[in-house]
């Protein structure tokens, strides 16, 4: 794909042609065994760190994006025309978020995000991305069978809707906006953000009923 030009980035933004560790990897790699060797860290708080910043606290700026753009139609428009302005207006941006689209799925257009070269991923609305994202089966996969990759996240999408895959690069990066659940016209922006899963953001999940939200 002619833009998606990652050759730039080749210091801050690792390529995983196998098992071949960028220089960035190596590094990280290095200074944590040297942290973990002189006492000064604990490989557990470190994973369970990462663990909160991929699945708890990154994801839960972009749930807030999706319960304002659904409360308030002119936000969701500002969404969609530029995403990385209306992003901003929620204090949300930076490294990783320059520029950013918003695709809003509908009854007939399911939206996916992948990256197919390695793993760009929007930072400042999602955190860090989870393992799988970065995995080489999911970036083939996602592109050539996405139905059959979404029944594998336990989405089951009717014939008739549409899947359109978008490929994130580090010049542009994706976020699905989900459809509002039914059944949650009473809630409030913080209730409704609270249904905004990763997945859905990533489109491979969808967000929760409001059922599912009061037991999660
Ligand atoms: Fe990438």
């Amino acid at each position: 794909m002619a833009d998606h030009d990652h050759h730039d980035h080749a210091h801050d933004h690792p390529h995983d042609h196998g098992s071949e560790l960028s220089p960035m990897e190596l590094r990280v790699r290095a200074l944590e065994s040297i942290l973990v060797e002189k006492g000064y860290v604990d490989p557990a708080a470190l994973d369970t760190l990462i663990d909160t910043y991929e699945t708890k606290i990154g994801p839960r700026n972009g749930a807030q994006v999706v319960a304002r753009a659904w409360m308030d139609p002119a936000y969701r428009a500002r969404l969609l025309d530029d995403a990385t302005a209306a992003i901003r207006e929620l204090g949300f941006g930076g490294r990783g978020g320059e520029h950013m689209m918003v695709v809003a799925n509908t009854p007939e257009e399911h939206n996916m995000v992948v990256c197919t070269l390695c793993s760009c991923y929007p930072w400042p609305v999602l955190g860090l991305p989870p393992v799988w994202y970065k995995s080489p089966p999911y970036r083939s996969r996602a592109v050539i069978d996405p139905r059959g990759v979404l029944r594998e996240f336990g989405v089951d999408l009717p014939a008739t809707t549409r899947i359109r895959v978008w490929d994130s690069t580090a010049e542009l990066r994706y976020m699905v906006l989900p459809m509002r659940p039914a059944g949650t016209e009473q809630l409030d922006e913080a209730a409704l953000a609270d249904l905004v899963t990763r997945d859905s953001m990533i489109g491979t999940g969808l967000p929760l009923s409001p059922e599912q939200g009061v037991r999660a």
